[in-house]
C-alpha cells in the first residue's frame, strides 16, 4: 500500500507534519496523541496507508500487522510498566476520527472496564 497524499497520518509518515515521534522504523510510526486520554497515550501507524482495519490483509500485510503489535507493546512496556491499554477504533460508530488505521496504547492510570 501506498501513501495517501490526503491522509493526515501519511503526512506525520512523510514528516510533513510534525509529530511528538518516540519511535519510526521502516513499518511503523509512533508518536504522542494531541489530545491524550491517559498520561501517556500514544498512536502507532503503519508507514503505508491502511484505512482501517479491515483494509490490512492476511497476506500482503502480514508483517506489518506483526510489526504494529510489537511496537504497541514495546511502547506499553516503556511507558506503562504496571499494565496499559491498546485500542483500535475501528469505523465511525467505534468512535474512529482518522482513517489511517492506528492502535493507541494508553497507561498511566487505571483503566476502566467496558470502553465506553
Ligand atoms: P481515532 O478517533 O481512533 O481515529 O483516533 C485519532 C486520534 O488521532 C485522536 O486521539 C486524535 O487526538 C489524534 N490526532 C489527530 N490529529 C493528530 C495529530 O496531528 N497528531 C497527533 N495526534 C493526532
Amino acid at each position: 500500500m501506498a501513501l495517501d497524499p490526503n491522509c493526515l497520518f501519511c503526512k506525520i509518515v512523510r514528516k510533513e507534519i510534525a509529530a511528538n515521534e518516540v519511535l519510526r522504523d521502516d513499518h511503523v510510526v509512533a508518536f504522542h496523541d494531541l489530545n491524550p486520554q491517559a498520561p501517556t497515550h500514544v498512536l502507532v501507524i503503519p508507514t503505508s496507508h491502511a484505512q482501517d482495519l479491515s483494509a490490512f490483509t492476511a497476506g500482503a500485510d502480514a508483517e506489518q500487522a506483526a510489526r504494529l503489535l510489537h511496537a504497541a507493546a514495546e511502547i506499553g512496556a516503556r511507558f506503562g510498566p504496571g499494565g496499559y491499554r491498546v485500542v483500535m477504533n475501528q469505523g465511525r460508530d467505534a468512535g474512529q476520527s482518522v482513517f489511517h488505521l492506528h492502535a493507541h496504547v494508553l497507561a498511566g492510570r487505571a483503566m476502566a472496564w467496558p470502553p465506553g
